[in-house]
């Protein structure tokens, strides 16, 4: 058998653990705001409208069968997916410079990116380091690392405006060497909220551009973050229009509460160049091998319900209206609890709460007040400070306002 020197005993993933003691506590205070997953205003999981009604067509379509999906997965999906991050009308898609493959959800699709770097780059000499965001989304080190690939982080989160640290930014990707691999969110930075503005986008293309850096896009939040899918995509946009051959990771987890379905893609976007066709091809080629041998073929319900939605016209608008109502009451909670905040005086400054954006605030908590919330209060947070703003509702908004209110004091 296997002795504990050749298999340790690994450390439970902390947010699952969290998720574990919050489910535990009997307390009718208790409020959640560990894991990333939309809640509506009674603190439930939401099944969208537009969701249920896709369900409803698929389960009554005589012709649906179990059968197995192509290994790129279901085409109707993956070219509207491709669509919703390029636009309509990009000359990336009629110029096929895309290689799209459905994937399971955004991770999947950031292991998929991961694994066919670690295989395929190789062009430019040694550095094949993957530089990460300081902070970033856990799972982004362990996915890098599990293929072999080395990492290293660029600052990003500023401490003390808890903000943006463009600076600190621009100069590790001006120090980084050429060709490095930078991972960048797309929309709705996990777990800080803070993303560059239109122009720090411009000023980060602009270093990436002349260090001839490779963008790895993950983007989990479209639509998500500010309710409107295009401006969402918009850096995504802006490094393609800029001419950079990029990696996007795309997750319908979020904007389309899938969250257990498991509906992603992995897109490769080709620069413009003579060549493009080919390696576009080429790439699509190898992606469906590495895809085989690690899924054979992805999942086939999720991927459905959102081909449904995002191939009729009428669903699709009733899909952005859930969209703007679901980012629409985050929103709502961010200006409610800064509101709190001010009415009560809670020491510090706490714009950055109505500054940030999507799913998550990094409130600038310490461990310290983090654990004594939890035992004090029976409020669940990541120890990093960072919370989850779908788990605010108009009950329990004031009640967590007043038990910060108390550990900052
Ligand atoms: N990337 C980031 C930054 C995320 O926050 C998440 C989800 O929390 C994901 C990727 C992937 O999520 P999923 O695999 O559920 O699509």
């Amino acid at each position: 058998s296997f002795p504990p020197e050749a298999v340790p005993q690994a450390p439970e993933d902390p947010l699952f653990g969290l998720m574990r003691a919050c489910k535990a506590d009997t307390s009718p205070d208790k409020v959640d705001l560990g894991i990333g997953a939309y809640r509506d205003d009674n603190a439930k999981p939401w099944v969208l409208p537009v969701v249920k009604k896709a369900d409803e067509i698929l389960r009554n379509d005589p012709d649906l069968n179990h059968e197995y999906l192509p290994i790129a997965g279901l085409a109707s999906f993956t070219r509207k997916a491709a669509e919703l991050l390029l636009g309509t009308s990009a000359p990336t898609i009629s110029e096929k410079r895309v290689a799209s493959v459905q994937t399971i959800s955004g991770t999947g699709a950031v292991h998929l990116g991961a694994l066919f770097l670690a295989r395929f780059y190789k062009i430019h000499g040694a550095n094949r380091t993957v530089y990460l965001s300081n902070p970033t989304w856990a799972n982004h080190n362990q996915i890098f690392t599990n293929v072999g690939l080395p990492i290293a982080t660029y600052p990003y989160f500023h401490k003390e405006t808890r903000g943006l640290d463009i600076e600190g930014m621009k100069r590790a990707l001006a120090d980084a060497p050429e060709h490095s691999i930078i991972l960048l969110h797309a929309c709705a930075h996990n777990p800080t909220g803070v993303d560059p503005t239109t122009d720090q986008w411009r000023e980060i293309a602009s270093v990436m551009a002349a260090k001839k850096h490779f963008p790895f896009f993950d983007c989990a939040y479209q639509g998500f973050a500010s309710g409107d899918l295009d401006r969402d995509a918009g850096a995504i946009r802006f490094f393609v229009e800029q001419g950079f051959e990029l990696l996007i990771a795309q997750s319908f987890a979020k904007n389309f509460g899938l969250y257990g379905e498991r509906a992603g893609c992995f897109h490769f976007v080709a620069a413009p160049s003579p060549e493009t066709a080919g390696t576009t091809t080429r790439v699509a080629s190898q992606l469906a091998i590495l895809q085989r041998s690690e899924i054979s073929n992805p999942p086939i319900y999720g991927a459905r319900i959102a081909s449904t939605v995002l191939n009729d016209k009428a669903l699709f608008a009733e899909w952005q209206e859930n969209l703007r109502t679901m980012s629409g009451r985050i929103i709502a909670m961010r200006q409610a609890l800064k509101a709190k905040f001010d009415e009560l005086g809670t020491p510090g400054t706490w714009n950055h709460i109505t500054d940030q954006i999507g799913m998550f605030s990094f409130t600038g908590l310490s461990e310290a007040q983090v654990v004594k919330l939890r035992d004090e209060s029976h409020v669940y947070m990541t120890k990093n400070g960072r919370i989850s703003m779908a788990g605010l509702n108009t009950r329990n908004v004031d009640y967590f306002a007043r038990a910060v209110d108390k550990v900052v004091r």
